[in-house]
């Protein structure tokens, strides 16, 4: 006999990490490739020394002062604001809160690989709706996916792995069209690498609309996706309702720590945004150059729909010693996460020497 496991698990689409290789240059996982800032790298050590609320004792489970801390960041109420360990534990408990078996999440896709799988887990159906040509999400589409059976979507802006946003007036559109018991996640991972002037901020739905969520994480522009921090702005229902299904101290002492000093730090951060949106456009341009198409990416990464040619591209960019992800099937591409420039200039002479 061995042990039952759920039927759901069966067709659960795995998760593939981006790989490190040693020696090579990771640009794989949408990181920042700058080093810890020293005040962020203090405050982790201080942490640790702490008597009273060293690492011995378990963290504040409710992250009083990291959601004090989120409220000033926000402008949202404190009853507004839930972190978490990574905003991808937000996905899983936003879908284990309001969908079960027989329900449906509609996404786009291609969109954050998690998706599916936070989906699947739950037992409900994972409902995919494809991108448009420009691998834009289709708000119009999306919408149209919706069934008496949908209890949450998500809709990812910018969209990883296509980077594109959405507009503003699209967004308010749609969501109009949405039943109120329907919870719509924006997530806004890559949302300080997002200059579009017709972007939404998704805060302004999320403290306007009881049925939307934003979405938020400390591992990208932050610096902290070794440390796992996310967050969550909502109506104080949904929030409480993601308190109750959360792993208690999920988030660490370590991690909320960090939290607080790389929010502290965002002055010192924002010029690596910078950096990172201005080598976003080098690469673009030089990848155009070389003939590939590049839809216009709104976040710390490009991505290069080559289809069936994708796993050929990023084994390329491996032999020159820069690991890409590669998603290999028909929707497929390679999503490339901008790194320093010097990372970038090997990158693109990988891409350049790539018969085409
Ligand atoms: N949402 C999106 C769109 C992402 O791309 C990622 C990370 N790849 C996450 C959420 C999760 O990030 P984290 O758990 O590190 O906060």
């Amino acid at each position: 006999m061995t042990v039952r496991t759920r039927p759901a698990l069966d067709s659960l689409p795995a998760y593939a990490p981006g790989r490190n290789v040693p020696g090579a240059i990771k640009l794989a996982s949408n990181e920042l490739s700058f080093p810890t800032l020293p005040s962020v790298a203090a405050a982790i050590a201080e942490a640790v020394g702490q008597d009273a609320s060293g690492i011995n004792r378990y963290p504040d489970n409710g992250a009083a002062a990291l959601v004090a801390r989120l409220a000033v960041h926000t402008g949202a109420p404190t009853e507004n604001i839930i972190a978490g360990c990574g905003s991808v534990a937000l996905c899983q408990q936003l879908v284990q809160a309001t969908a079960g078996e027989g329900d449906e999440v509609v996404f786009g896709w291609r969109s954050f690989e998690a998706y599916p799988i936070v989906t699947q887990i739950t037992g409900a159906r994972a409902v995919r709706v494809p991108v448009t040509s420009g691998h834009r999400l289709d708000l119009a589409a999306l919408s149209a996916a919706v069934t008496s059976a949908t209890r949450l979507i998500f809709v990812c802006t910018p969209n990883n792995p296509t980077g594109t946003a959405v507009r503003r007036a699209e967004l308010v559109e749609f969501l109009d069209t949405i039943p109120q018991d329907v919870l719509v996640v924006i997530d806004e991972a890559y949302r300080e690498f997002d200059t579009g002037a017709e972007s939404p901020d998704g805060l302004d739905f999320a403290l306007s609309r009881p049925n939307v969520v934003s979405l938020r994480t400390l591992s990208k522009a932050y610096g902290l996706a070794g440390l796992r921090v996310g967050y969550a702005v909502g109506d104080p229902r949904v929030i409480t309702a993601l308190g109750k299904v959360a792993i208690p101290f999920a988030l660490n002492t370590l991690a909320q720590a960090a939290a607080l000093a790389a929010l502290a730090a965002r002055g010192e951060l924002a010029p690596r945004w910078q950096q990172v949106i201005s080598e976003r456009s080098r690469v673009t341009a030089a990848l155009a150059e070389h003939g590939y198409q590049v839809p216009p990416s709104q976040a710390n990464f490009v991505w290069l729909p080559l289809r069936e040619r994708a796993a050929d591209f990023a084994a390329h960019c491996e032999a020159h010693q820069v690991i890409v992800r590669a998603f290999a099937d028909a929707s497929g591409g390679v999503r490339m996460t901008i790194g320093s420039p010097p990372e970038n200039d090997v990158f693109l002479q990988a891409a350049e020497s790539f018969a085409l």
